[in-house]
């Protein structure tokens, strides 16, 4: 995708706070986090949102929550942590680059507005 502000920064095109990258997977601070950790989690490849998920595609999705189970043990997450991915404007996507965002470091409410 030639304009998608996630895959510029996967690509190093655009700078971010890089906490873990692999050949699948790119993860990077939230430039305006809600959190103590506020990650985000996205995959090199473009996907824009959760509902084209498929069989082509679903391997790279769990190997996102691999990458996500393995930071939460590096990071030390035992309290707890929370696993967004927003999904279309009405559930509140601003960015159409499938991230899922990992939120940690205090009390979260629930159910989340
Ligand atoms: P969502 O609203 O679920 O699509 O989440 C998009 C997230 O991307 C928001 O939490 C933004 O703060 C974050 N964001 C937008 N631009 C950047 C950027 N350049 N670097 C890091 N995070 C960003």
């Amino acid at each position: 995708m030639n304009d998608c502000l996630f895959c510029k920064i996967a690509a190093g095109e655009i700078p971010s706070k890089k906490i873990y990258e692999d050949d699948t997977v790119y993860v990077f601070e939230d430039i305006a986090p809600t959190a103590p950790v506020h990650y985000l989690v996205i995959p090199r490849q473009h996907i824009s949102k959760l509902d084209e998920i498929d069989e082509s595609n679903s391997a790279v999705i769990a190997h996102i929550y691999e990458v996500i189970a393995m930071l939460a043990k590096q990071l030390g997450l035992d309290d707890g942590f929370r696993v967004v991915t927003n999904c279309g404007e009405q559930a509140g996507q601003s960015v159409f680059h499938i991230h899922f965002h990992l939120l940690a470091g205090r009390p979260l409410q629930w159910p989340a507005g």
